[in-house]
């Protein structure tokens, strides 16, 4: 055993050796000794645990093989792309919305360039950050301006900051909503240090119960849109148009939390409506926040829009300055909303209304295609078949709603689980793994979310 440790190579003969020396000019002296010292480190525990020597270590040019191979694993990125055939448009364990071509552009030459972030072009005065968006923001919703955070829970978080930090902030017992891992209401709120003061019960509130609880300790009336679930049945809910002049009456702001945010009416598709924020607006709500990456389909960020008095409030207030966004992201989101100037071209332009609006007769094409690729490849071990699905927004956007699809359906011939788990995993090994859904002892390949039909054959090729 001693003999086996001592016929381990030296790093340094094996860096000095001229395969070594090559290794050394491509990635540094540092990570190439790094690497190696973990070779060496593997091959001491298989003499410890008597196993087999690795045969690299017996034949130095398969060393440099697989330290070479090591070494360009290392710099290679690990959170990979995937094709996303979930059939969940919005996925959050999936990265949420896809950013249109705009978005794409404006991003990448954001990082290229330094850019007139916080610079008035004409005047040479400083501008500010906002600003682009904000503009942008009063012209598709009507608010008089706009301040950007990192996401909505933030937004929900600077607003609650800003305006009830030590008070008392009114809300229905129904929407004291969790949304995704770790976003309550309740928790937000005690983070900002305001005090919860839930009104009505869980499926009736009424104004009065409102009316009964504002008090001189009153910081504002909230409103939160119960994106990710829904009671039927026996229900009330108080409308932003009769809460927004209770709130006025007595000289309080009415904030609403929208969540999802769509920024265009979605039954126009034969999509349920979601409330937009220049229907809020309008009714009377004096800020309302929503999400980048939800249904307005742009980069990951919080809007908040609104009374310029208020929203100079929230510009002012230090945490502000923590969650604002960098160059990339507002120059992404200022090109998301520019394409929503073009209403009509919405659907085409934006990846996210696109994949919602697709007719199933579109999805059913991609469909065949697919399965004619994995015929060619699984051949005779699978049953593969192009069959109707049912897909969904996801991200907590109208969690009842079903969006007709089409996914094509795989399972093995054999019956067996373990045959369609191999499948699965064979599926996420490859270089842009595929992600699908388990139902029925089958994988359904839902097309309704997937982004490029030409990606995922040269996927599949590679099976
Ligand atoms: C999604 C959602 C949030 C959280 O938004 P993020 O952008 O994920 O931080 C907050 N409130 C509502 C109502 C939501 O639907």
């Amino acid at each position: 055993m001693t003999q086996l440790y001592r016929d381990l190579p030296s790093v340094d003969k094996v860096i000095s050796a001229p395969e070594g020396q090559v290794l050394v000019a491509k990635f540094g002296h540092s990570a190439v000794v790094a690497q190696l010292r973990v070779i060496l480190s593997q091959a001491r525990q298989a003499i410890a645990h008597q196993q087999p020597f690795p045969r690299y270590l017996t034949d130095f040019s398969m060393l440099y093989k697989k330290l070479q191979h090591d070494l360009t694993a290392l710099c290679q990125v690990q959170m990979r792309a995937v094709h996303n055939l979930t059939g969940t448009v919005l996925h959050t364990n999936l990265g949420r919305a896809l950013w249109p071509v705009s978005a794409q552009q404006a991003a990448l030459s954001a990082m290229q360039h330094n850019v007139a972030l916080e610079f008035e072009l004409q005047s040479g005065t400083r501008g500010h950050r906002d600003g682009f968006v904000s503009a942008l923001l009063a012209q598709l919703t009507g608010c008089e301006a706009a301040c950007v955070v990192n996401n909505n829970a933030a937004a929900v978080l600077l607003l609650l900051c800003t305006f009830a930090r030590g008070k008392e902030v009114i809300i229905s017992r129904g929407e004291l909503v969790e949304i995704g891992g770790a976003f309550r209401i309740p928790d937000i709120m005690q983070q900002a240090g305001c005090v919860l003061k839930e009104v009505g019960t869980t499926n009736r509130t009424h104004l009065a119960d409102y009316r009964d609880n504002i008090n001189e300790n009153t910081a504002l009336l909230m409103k939160v849109h119960p994106s990710n679930y829904h009671i039927s049945g026996f229900t009330q809910s108080v409308s932003e148009q009769a809460l927004a002049q209770l709130a006025h009456e007595h000289n309080l702001p009415l904030v609403s939390d929208l969540g999802s945010g769509a920024l265009i009416e979605l039954d126009q598709f034969g999509l349920p409506q979601e409330p937009t924020p220049q229907a809020m607006l309008r009714a009377g709500v004096d800020l309302v926040c929503f999400s980048g990456d939800k249904l307005l389909g742009g980069p990951q960020a919080g809007i908040i829009v609104g009374k310029k008095a208020m929203i100079e409030q929230l510009q002012r207030h230090p945490l502000k300055r923590v969650l604002r966004c960098d160059k990339v992201i507002l120059s992404a989101l200022e090109a998301t909303l520019r394409d929503y100037l073009l209403p009509e071209k919405v659907p085409e332009r934006n990846p996210t209304l696109h994949h919602l609006t697709q007719t199933t007769a579109e999805l059913e094409q991609s469909a065949v295609r697919l399965a004619q690729k994995l015929q060619e490849k699984l051949q005779q071990d699978y049953d593969i078949a192009v069959t109707p699905s049912l897909a969904q927004m996801g991200s907590g956007s109208q969690p009842e709603f079903t969006l007709a699809s089409v996914a094509v359906t795989v399972a093995p011939r054999s019956g067996n689980h373990s045959d369609l788990m191999q499948l699965v995993r064979s599926l996420k090994q490859l270089s842009q793994p595929i992600i699908g859904r388990i139902e029925q002892q089958k994988l359904w390949l839902d097309l309704r979310s997937l982004a490029s039909l030409d990606a995922l054959l040269a996927s599949v090729d590679e099976l």
